[in-house]
């Protein structure tokens, strides 16, 4: 195979998926990845979303073509065996008994947290099987206040991380994330950097949207400006188009078609 890059990790919400629109991922992306797969070359969704949740998504947007592998939730890692997306280990198993160590030392504390969240902003927050803590503000401008509250908690705490997304944010282990996962995948499947391309669009993607991991970066143009510095900073492509219709055209530009 002589593709420049052999492994596609994407984004989904924002980066791929448009929900307003018809169909929600370009017919375009799906015929390049069908003839990059063709070729050899792997796809991976790499996003927050659950599994339940990201395979209805993908259902409605009557995509022709799988991934091969899914990053859900952030941290953890599957892939397709040709039938059902099966955990991979000891990946996932490592992940889960981390998160599970690092929460019992976190969860004391979390209900103070939450008063202090409830006393300044009206924001919904709650636990659910992913972190102790889980916040949608109501605002951005909330999300930015209460991100700094939640970045002074982590702190005290060796090993937590904030994972945020818009208005939405969570705990998480410093050492699962877009990045180590997309990692994992490039130590499994025996890949450089150089044969790696990842889009993303928003904070959540910040630590896979590096060059040590992937040397082709991608933001559409709907990116929030962070991400698209980052990933000018880098010699990376900030497109002028949204969404899907812009990570076609930066994987475009490294295939140069
Ligand atoms: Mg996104």
């Amino acid at each position: 195979m002589n593709l420049p890059i052999k492994l596609i990790s994407t984004d989904f919400d924002g980066t791929l998926f448009a929900e307003f629109e018809n169909p929600p991922i370009p017919t375009r992306f799906a015929e390049l990845i069908a003839r990059l797969q063709q070729r050899g070359a792997k796809w991976v969704i790499n996003t927050g979303r659950e599994m339940s949740s990201l395979m209805e998504s993908l259902a409605r947007a009557r995509l022709a073509v799988q991934p091969d592998f899914l990053v859900l939730v952030e941290r953890e890692i599957y892939q397709h065996d040709g039938v059902r997306y099966v955990p991979v280990e000891p990946w996932n198993t490592a992940c889960r008994q981390d998160h599970e160590a690092l929460f019992l030392r976190v969860r004391p504390q979390v209900s103070g947290l939450t008063d202090w969240v409830n006393e300044r902003f009206d924001a919904t927050v709650y636990e659910d099987a992913w972190s102790p803590f889980c916040l949608i503000a109501r605002n951005l401008p909330d999300a930015e206040a209460i991100h700094a509250r939640l970045e002074g908690f982590c702190r005290q705490f060796p090993g937590l991380a904030v994972v945020r997304n818009d208005v939405y944010a969570r705990f998480s282990h410093v050492n699962y994330n877009k990045g180590t996962a997309l990692a994992e995948l490039m130590r499994r499947l025996a890949l450089s950097s150089a044969e790696v391309l990842a889009a993303g669009d928003h904070l959540n993607d910040v630590p896979m949207l590096q060059r040590r991991f992937s040397r082709h970066l991608v933001a559409p143009a709907n990116a929030i400006p962070a991400v698209k510095e980052l990933v000018a900073s880098q010699d990376g492509y900030v497109s002028r188009q949204a969404c899907g219709h812009g990570v076609v055209e930066g994987m475009e530009r490294v295939l140069q078609l």
